[in-house]
């Protein structure tokens, strides 16, 4: 019989009403705001309440460079928390909302899979909450004060060649990348060349995934900068006067969500994934407030350790001071074998040197996340084609790192599966041994900052970008934001801005094509290689295959 999907699990489910869920966590009833009886938004004042508590330990799982099919970083996430619980802890797994992009496009949810999954996975790979149509609304709300701005007579002295705010939609529409809005005639404004980035890549969500609280989120928001004048002096969201309707827009939000796991243990599911051209991690309140409720919180970075993990500890934890205590690395043999250069058609057969060799991309994110001095773990996330050759070659190869992988059975079996890397995981997380520090300091000038990522991180042997961008740089850093730190935008399969350069690739060139100031969000966005802020669907979008059967039932989301 050929195995269950995950929605099919996913319907399956025997769910508790969401408050009995949060009444484990100790959050009164009143203080859980409901969306239906599978969701609810935890309250700010509940949150605020917790301030004083000791935290948890914090946990990141972060994996090796994917294949285009996910490697299982979710799917481990959530399987761990319901590992720790299974075993006595008491766990709350954090992870990041779904954008609709990839649902339709390629790669499917964000719910996790097989028996690691949070429920409802439907609710929570189309609109969830609205947190991302919320986010979109605030985004081209400011969008559209701009335009109105430059209509009503420009009094701010915009530059119109100089508007760095574009649009968003949370769909893959590489159509939308480049246009001219303002056509039409004098009615209409002025025309001028405008474009689209998803929703994910918002400076909105970053601030929302970055935010203290809702006067921090107010605050960034008005520091976020739309365009310049011809001086090159900022114009910022405050002086257009568009923070405070944002905020508003922003209210509900910024709010964590809690849902539950197959196994009915908590999850709070907030924040923008996408760690190729985000930051791409959970959000700061989630978090907080998690390692508040829970001894242990287990928590995602997107993509390679390459890009979520460094993302992870140089932004996420640099701003928001969060200490982790340990790091989960997910591997797959089939990413190995991928990594090794095989190519996807042939992952079916046994093939241990190729194994061994995309073992090597796998040493360097266990020696790169080392670096952070955060102790590491491999994941090894089994699946059914694996032989036993592979996965004791794997083992073997990673003890003589000094490392250890552990092989779980989650997807297969829930927390049954996934006991061994469990307590593997509380053990390393309360042995003390975590020391973070991030990999540069706040004083580096930012062109540093990004060959430090390089050179450190993806070795690379060069990084290259044209007069302008340096320039940029250099006067953002004349106008006091030379302290932030950096987040890269690149593809995701491979250490190098070259997507098929698989492995452990050295002496590269990473050229940096754009950068981009979230004066807000409190980061600089180097765009690398080919990456896009607005992806486009494959030549068979998932769509195609997703509908509602007689009963009104998704079906095809995966
Ligand atoms: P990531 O978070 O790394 O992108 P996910 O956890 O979302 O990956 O998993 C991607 C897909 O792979 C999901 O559909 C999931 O069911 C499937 N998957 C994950 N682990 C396994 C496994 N061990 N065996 C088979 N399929 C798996
Ligand atoms: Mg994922």
């Amino acid at each position: 019989m050929a195995p269950k999907s995950d929605i099919e699990i996913a319907r399956a489910a025997q769910k508790r009403p969401i408050m009995e869920i949060g009444d484990k966590l100790g959050i009164p009833p009143e203080q859980l705001i409901p969306f239906g009886h599978d969701k609810a938004k935890v309250t700010a004042d509940f949150i605020a309440s917790l301030e004083g508590r000791p935290d948890g330990k914090l946990i990141l799982v972060t994996a090796i460079n994917p294949t285009p099919a996910g490697e299982g970083k979710t799917t481990t996430t959530v399987g761990l928390g319901d590992g720790l619980n299974r075993i006595g802890k008491r766990a709350i797994t954090c992870i990041r909302e779904a954008s609709l992009g990839p649902n339709f496009g390629l790669k499917g949810g964000a719910a996790g899979g097989g028996y690691a999954q949070v429920v409802p996975m439907e609710d929570m790979n189309l609109h969830f909450t609205g947190d991302f149509h919320a986010i979109s609304a605030a985004h081209n709300l400011l969008a559209a004060m701009v335009d109105n701005h430059v209509y009503w007579g420009n009094a701010l002295g915009i530059d119109v060649r100089r508007i760095v705010w574009r649009r968003v939609v949370d769909m893959n529409d590489r159509a939308l990348r480049t246009i001219t809005a303002g056509l039409g005639g004098v009615a209409n404004g002025y025309p001028r060349e405008a474009g689209f980035d998803i929703t994910v890549a918002s400076e909105v969500m970053a601030i929302l995934c970055l935010a203290r609280d809702i006067e921090d989120l107010q605050k960034r928001l008005g520091d976020m900068i739309v365009a310049y004048r011809r001086d090159r002096s900022p114009i910022t969201c405050r002086d257009l006067k568009a923070d405070g309707a944002m905020a508003v827009l922003l209210k509900d939000a910024i709010l964590p969500n809690l849902v539950q796991t197959l196994e009915n243990n908590p999850a709070f599911v907030h924040g923008g994934p996408f760690a190729n051209i985000a930051h791409g991690c959970n959000s700061v309140i989630a978090t907080r407030a998690a390692l508040k409720m829970a001894d242990f919180v287990v928590t995602e970075a997107g993509f390679g350790a390459d890009l979520g993990a460094e993302k992870f500890f140089d932004i996420k934890c640099r701003k928001a001071g969060l200490r982790p205590d340990a790091a989960v690395l997910v591997a797959t043999v089939r990413a190995l074998k991928m990594n090794g250069g095989v190519a996807k058609a042939d992952l079916a057969a046994e093939n241990v040197q190729a194994v061994l060799r995309g073992c090597a991309n796998l040493k360097r994110h266990i020696d790169n996340v080392r670096r952070f001095n955060v102790p590491v773990v491999v994941a090894i996330n089994h699946f059914m084609g694996d032989t036993e050759a592979e996965i004791e070659a794997v083992e073997a190869y990673v003890a003589a790192e000094g490392s250890e992988a552990i092989v779980c059975r989650h997807w297969a079996e829930g927390s049954a599966g996934i006991e061994a890397l469990s307590h593997r995981v509380a053990e390393l997380a309360t042995s003390g041994t975590a020391d973070f520090s991030p990999l540069y300091c706040d004083e580096l000038p930012l062109w540093q900052k990004i060959e430090t990522i390089a050179h450190r991180i993806y070795h690379a042997g060069e990084v290259t970008a044209s007069s302008a961008v340096r320039d940029q740089l250099a006067q953002w850093e004349a106008a006091g934001y030379g302290n932030l730190p950096i987040c890269i935008a690149k593809t995701q399969y491979s250490f190098s801005a070259d997507p098929t350069l698989r492995g452990a690739p050295t002496g590269h060139v990473l050229p940096v094509r754009e950068v981009r100031l979230s004066a807000g969000a409190g980061f600089v966005v180097a765009i690398c290689g080919d990456i896009m802020t607005m992806p486009g669907l494959p030549i068979t979008p998932a769509a195609e295959r997703i509908r509602l059967d007689a009963k009104g039932h998704v079906e095809g989301l995966f």
